[in-house]
């Protein structure tokens, strides 16, 4: 059951093969099973199984919907109505959401079972999924390396078939890169595409709900119900979300694939480029054509970007006192002592230099020469993607640098961590839909990742191209050894 995509798993409910009570239960034991990779902050087995039943009696009633009574896993970062949400941190380690986020609530609508919470890097601040108060994740592919972060729970659960399918967020690249690490196919929808209510906040004007998953076809569907308006978030667009299960089917005979030099330059592994390029090949015999762009202040992505997502978050995380939720410190002096170490105890290393560095950059005196410099700079890029997009309808890259580090290798490194975005964040400082697709593998047998950047609003062509590169190609129907 574990290896079925979400539409034979569909049709194994609709045909009575198993209940979902039943397949439920089977990946319950596949998250024990796989317990050792860390994938889960909670597993919420008594109410998955009530969920079940719900799903099965609506099912019995002929009143199901496509995803009812398929299992799901929530980042962590969604807010779950009754049940603990702590983004990866010791500040809401004892925090019970008195709501659901929107996705959530969609997607359980939609009957759809709830298995858990992944793990997730504290307030999904990071890139390899080492920075979580609850441990690291390992990747199932190679238990050493890391699953790519901030979404690496729910990366790890879905490429070891814990989960069919996971939600996941991303704000500079937290979807994409666990997608690449892990061998799945993971969209970030446009900004504004997915609700962000219910959503504990990082960086308000670049996160973005999406999905993990094991190819386009189950992205397409899932991304689906979960997309829409919601007035509870300023944010939201109030736009029709196109029929993205239909749209993946056409051909892209014709499709005009934008490739940047400033992509295929140095930067990436060899066999990261090898797998690109032959991933371009194959979009060629299928009868795309490809055009050359230029995308001239991607070099700026990365300054722009630790600028202005820290300066966000900085003042998101102000919130977290020890007065509304969450962590306080046991013993303190006055108010301003009580502030000072809950914050101390309550976040790890890497959320404390993001709002030390969000706070001085938002400073009077620095905040023209950084803040400010860094809004025109994010304006420019996201020029550059519009000008590119006269010419072409999609844009292909690598996804990462390289292939799934070893743990530990960079977390003494901020900086070289910062790197791992530097093909993915310039999605999110333009509000751009963008997909990572596995592409190959590299002479390890670790997964590598194919970009597709589209345009603004326009998932359905890159999940129409990301769809058909997965007719021809079986990069992503492999699976780890030992969770087959
Ligand atoms: N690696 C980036 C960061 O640490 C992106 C994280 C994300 O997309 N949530 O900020």
């Amino acid at each position: 059951m574990h290896d079925q995509s979400l539409g034979e798993l569909r049709a194994g409910l609709d045909r009575k093969d198993y209940s979902s009570v039943e397949l439920t239960r089977h990946f319950l034991g596949r998250i024990h099973h796989g317990q050792r990779l860390n994938a889960f902050i909670s597993v919420t087995e008594d109410l998955a199984l009530e969920q079940a039943r719900q799903a099965d009696a609506r099912i019995a009633g002929n009143d199901s919907e496509f995803l009812t009574g398929i299992p799901i896993a929530h980042k962590d970062l969604f807010c779950t109505l009754g049940v603990r949400t702590t983004c990866g941190s010791r500040i809401l380690d004892n925090f019970i959401s008195p709501y659901d986020a929107t996705v959530v609530r969609k997607l359980k609508s939609g009957g759809m079972v709830m298995l858990g919470k992944t793990n997730m890097d504290e307030f999904a601040m990071g890139s390899s999924n080492e920075n979580s108060y609850y441990g690291h994740v390992k990747n199932p592919w190679d238990e050493k390396r890391v699953p790519g972060g901030s979404s690496g729970g729910s990366a790890a659960a879905v490429s070891a078939r814990l989960a069919p399918v996971a939600t996941a967020t991303d704000t500079g690249g937290s979807i994409r890169q666990p997608a690449a690490l892990c061998g799945l196919t993971g969209i970030k929808p446009s900004y504004g595409r997915v609700s962000r209510y219910g959503m504990v906040a990082f960086a308000s004007s670049l996160d973005q709900g999406g999905v993990l998953a094991r190819s386009a076809a189950d992205a397409a569907l899932v991304l689906q119900a979960m997309s829409g308006f919601d007035r509870r978030d300023s944010t939201s667009l109030d736009r029709a979300v196109p029929d993205y299960p239909g749209c993946i089917e056409a051909s892209i005979r014709g499709k005009v694939i934008g490739l940047p030099k400033e992509f295929f330059g140095q930067g990436a592994d060899p066999a990261v480029m090898e797998a690109v390029e032959q991933a371009v090949r194959i979009f060629e015999s299928m009868g795309a054509k490809t055009t050359g762009v230029e995308l001239p202040n991607s070099e700026a992505g990365i300054p722009c970007y630790y600028v202005l997502a820290p300066a966000e978050a900085s003042s998101n995380l102000a919130r977290f006192d020890g007065v509304r939720y969450g962590h306080r410190t046991e013993q303190y002096e006055d108010l301003m002592d009580m502030y000072e170490r809950t914050r101390a105890e309550g976040f790890g290393e890497e959320v404390k230099r993001r709002i030390m560095i969000g706070t001085y950059v938002l400073s009077s005196g620095y905040y023209d020469a950084y803040y400010v410099k860094a809004q025109k700079l994010r304006r420019m890029i996201a020029d550059d993607f519009q000008r590119a997009f006269e010419k072409c309808d999609f844009i292909a890259g690598p996804t990462t640098p390289g292939t799934a580090f070893v743990i530990g290798e960079k977390s003494d490194d901020p900086v070289s961590m910062y790197l791992n975005d530097i093909f993915t964040n310039s999605a999110n400082l333009a509000g751009l839909p963008a997909i990572s697709v596995p592409a190959g593998l590299d002479h390890g047998g670790l997964p590598i990742g194919l970009h597709l950047i589209g345009r603004y609003l326009d998932e359905a062509t890159i999940l129409n191209a990301a769809h058909q590169f997965q007719q021809r190609t079986d990069w992503h129907r492999k699976t780890p050894e030992g969770f087959e």
